[in-house]
């Protein structure tokens, strides 16, 4: 579950250009705007990061611009020409709440006693197949951004990386264990078909299992799981403008040896039963100490190949797995692209 509320402290407050009542401030990797004089550098407050939906209480009003129940969901803006992600209020704000406000903490997570939620863009077509646990073999896919987690950069320092591409599409695992095969998407294992009128074959995880022969090729290999990224017609808003549907890869798993494959056999994995991964922008990032949070989110600006449409964004990863102690699991972070944020993307 992502922290969308937490205790966090102001890190830093610079003025902003011919405002004089807002100013910018930042918490976290996070830039964004606060009232003139509402914190002093060092000041704990209470930050709620994009996506998050807010409660319907009278103290979030003043974010409202409609009456939608989307009105309550903070994205990223530009207001006097800086980016603002997310909403710091002083810490007052929690005497409201069942929260013991003489022990705050920084990086306290307040996102259930507060009631935010994560705010999901709709989504289209209609679940066709029964929902089975996720294997217990398998890890589910997901990437922190790099400014919930700024000190992320120091693990990164020194080694040899990779960055991907970020694909807007949607998360398809499927996987091999003792010749019993899963499809799976993001948080499920897919079962039979609900209705026994429309084949199960009709869903995209199903036609990518086809198309790419997906059975027969991880049979070939072991017991190993590849997850990556369904793109095409239909799924999301299509930005790589594909004409079919089309599956990358970005992730094997031995299921075996419960780890990922390090950057070079995962490529080879893939070459070796002819799967696409997904576009690599880097194979060879040196992360020394120049690289900041700043520095990834430019890299993370840039259109689609072959299109005009932003991308969502990046993932960085060193090219032989290692363990992140922040993290509690694998090194890995994206940078989503905040040109891509402020066209509208979600
Ligand atoms: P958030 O955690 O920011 O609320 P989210 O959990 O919906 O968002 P995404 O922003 O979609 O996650 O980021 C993680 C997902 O990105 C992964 O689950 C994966 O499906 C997808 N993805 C796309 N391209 C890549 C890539 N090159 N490498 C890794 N994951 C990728
Ligand atoms: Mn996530």
């Amino acid at each position: 579950m992502r922290k969308l509320c937490s205790v966090q402290q102001v890190v830093d407050i610079s003025p902003i250009e011919k405002a004089d009542k807002i100013e910018q401030i930042q918490v976290l990797g996070w830039t964004l705007v606060a009232k003139k004089g509402e914190f002093q550098k060092g000041d704990l407050c209470v930050y709620f990061e994009i996506d998050s939906l807010l409660p319907d209480l009278p103290m979030f009003q003043f974010i409202k611009r409609s009456e939608k129940p989307s009105a309550l969901r903070l994205r990223t803006v530009k207001l006097r020409g800086v980016i603002s992600q997310g909403l710091a209020m002083p810490t007052d704000i929690l005497n409201e709440f069942d929260v013991d406000t003489a022990n705050l903490h920084v990086g306290q997570d307040l996102t259930e006693v507060i009631g935010v939620k994560k705010y999901e863009p709709p989504q289209r077509g209609q679940q066709s197949r029964k929902l089975l646990p996720f294997p217990y073999y398998v890890r589910k896919t997901d990437e922190i951004r790099i400014q919930s987690q700024p000190q992320l950069i120091e693990e990164f320092v020194g080694k040899d990386c990779y960055i991907a591409i970020k694909l807007d599409g949607c998360s398809a695992t499927y996987s091999l264990k003792d010749g019993e095969f899963h499809v799976c998407s993001r948080n499920y294992a897919l079962g039979e078909p609900l209705n026994p009128n429309i084949s199960a074959e009709n869903d995209y995880y199903s036609q990518i299992a086809e198309k790419y022969t997906l059975e027969e090729k991880l049979k070939s290999q072991g017991n190993f799981a590849i997850q990556g990224e369904i793109c095409g017609p239909r799924v999301q808003k299509n930005r790589l403008e594909l004409s079919e549907l089309s599956f990358f890869v970005f992730n094997v798993w031995d299921i075996d040896k419960q780890e990922y494959l390090a950057f070079d056999d995962f490529i080879e994995f893939c070459k070796r039963i002819d799967l696409p991964t997904v576009p690599i922008l880097e194979s060879h990032f040196h992360f020394d100490e120049t690289v900041t949070a700043e520095s990834l989110l430019k890299m993370a600006e840039g259109k689609y190949a072959n299109t005009k449409n932003e991308r969502e964004g990046i993932v960085v990863r060193p090219r032989q797995e290692t363990q992140s102690e922040i993290l509690g699991g694998r090194l890995s972070c994206k940078a989503i692209s905040n040109k891509f944020l402020l066209k509208g993307g979600d």
